[in-house]
């Protein structure tokens, strides 16, 4: 994708031709576009993690702020518009969402939703002609992941999914380590990523129609993990899902564990939960090993590696980091660090664990 946007594409999907243009003294007909310094990004979905980590990073940001809202709860509306000073005219809801597409504070669609809706509100966002951030997981199936990615490519707008640990320092430097073979090459990842907890009833996490389940949830920062670790592609997966609080758990998995086979022998063990707190991402090297523990929290990610180096937690907030690394990617037209593909691949993974564990256990082909 990297170099498709031409920078007339650039200006007419930032809407800042005419918004920024000055006039040249003495040639009042020569319009000089000037590029906005930050993009306007609307956040869809108002809940836990649009409020309390994206509204409030994109306050840190240098290169997008928080411009819009898309929400179904009116009430919330009086709260977010004083709080983040949003314009009446950037307020929207899921009916009128289209109409962002005449609206040229708007840049950017941050697809904050329950995974079920990610697919149908992308690409709402997408055919009004702006960027698209999806959070993770993508969606739900690999066919509306590649109904994503082709409804933006048709509108020529960016589209990243929001794996946040791609961005983080420490995760980057581990990424390096796999791709410069500085242990050798890697021969085994362990992934677990879990959290002993709960959901109380009508949570879409425990709905299958709204992509509930952990596997969809966390268990995809292990499997992303292990695809970033080793830096190539899985051939076979198998897997299985169980529950252990049907009663909470009927329509989705509370457990998921997987095994991953990539190519020249390298294998990768993966493990999610709600019920069982798990963080960390183990690389075993053919001349030493290096871990992320923890591999994907908000903070704190530390790393340490068989010859003794330590990878000290980053102190700067990851969400703002991730939002201006993928806002300066669309101001420098430049490929996105996590593109729609990726997410994609993701959604492949989960949909054959999901398949083997119905099949008992047996290996499926990639
Ligand atoms: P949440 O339940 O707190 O918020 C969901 C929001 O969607 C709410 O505002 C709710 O009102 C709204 N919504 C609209 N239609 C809905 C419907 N039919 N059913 C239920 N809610 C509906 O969830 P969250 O934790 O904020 O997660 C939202 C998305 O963000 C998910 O895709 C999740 O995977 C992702 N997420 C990512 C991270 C990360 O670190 N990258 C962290 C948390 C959540």
């Amino acid at each position: 994708m990297s170099n498709r946007y031409s920078r007339k594409d650039f200006f007419k999907k930032t809407g800042s031709l005419i918004a920024g243009a000055s006039l040249v003294a003495g040639f009042p007909n020569i319009i000089i576009p000037r590029k906005k310094d930050k993009l306007g990004v609307a956040l869809v979905g108002l809940g836990s993690y649009a409020s309390g980590l994206l509204a409030p990073g994109l306050q840190m940001t240098q290169h997008c702020e928080l411009k819009g809202i898309v929400t179904g709860s009116p009430h919330k509306i009086p709260r977010w518009q004083e709080r983040y000073g949003i314009a009446d005219g950037n307020v929207y809801n899921y009916q009128n969402m289209h109409e962002v597409a005449n609206n040229d504070e708007i840049d950017v669609i941050y697809i904050v939703l329950p995974t079920g809706l990610h697919a149908k509100y992308a690409i709402i966002g997408a055919e009004a002609g702006k960027h698209v951030w999806c959070e993770k997981p993508m969606t739900k199936t690999v066919d509306d992941c590649q109904a994503l990615i082709n409804a933006a490519n048709k509108s020529k707008v960016q589209l990243t999914i929001g794996y946040r640990m791609q961005h983080e320092p420490n995760t980057q430097t581990i990424i390096k380590y796999g791709k410069e073979k500085t242990y050798g090459a890697v021969k085994e990842v362990k992934a677990g990523a879990g959290y002993s907890g709960g959901h109380g009833p009508g949570n879409w996490r425990a709905s299958a129609e709204l992509g509930g389940g952990a596997l969809y949830d966390m268990g995809v920062y292990a499997i992303n993990g292990a695809r970033y670790a080793t830096n190539m592609e899985p051939i076979a997966v198998r897997g299985k899902q169980w529950s252990e609080r049907e009663e909470m758990y009927s329509e989705v998995d509370e457990f998921t564990e997987f095994e991953l086979r990539f190519p020249e022998g390298v294998t990768a063990f993966g493990e999610t939960s709600f019920g069982k707190s798990t963080n960390y991402l183990d690389v075993d090297a053919e001349e030493g090993w290096y871990k992320l523990r923890p591999m994907q929290s908000y903070s704190g990610v530390r790393g340490e590696t068989s010859d003794g180096i330590k990878l000290p937690a980053d102190p700067n907030h990851q969400q703002a980091r991730q939002m201006d690394n993928d806002a300066l990617g669309i101001k420098e037209n430049s490929k996105p660090l996590v593109p729609g593909e990726d997410g994609l691949r993701d959604i492949r993974i989960v949909e054959a664990i999901m398949e083997s564990s119905k099949r008992g256990g047996e290996w499926i082909d990639l």
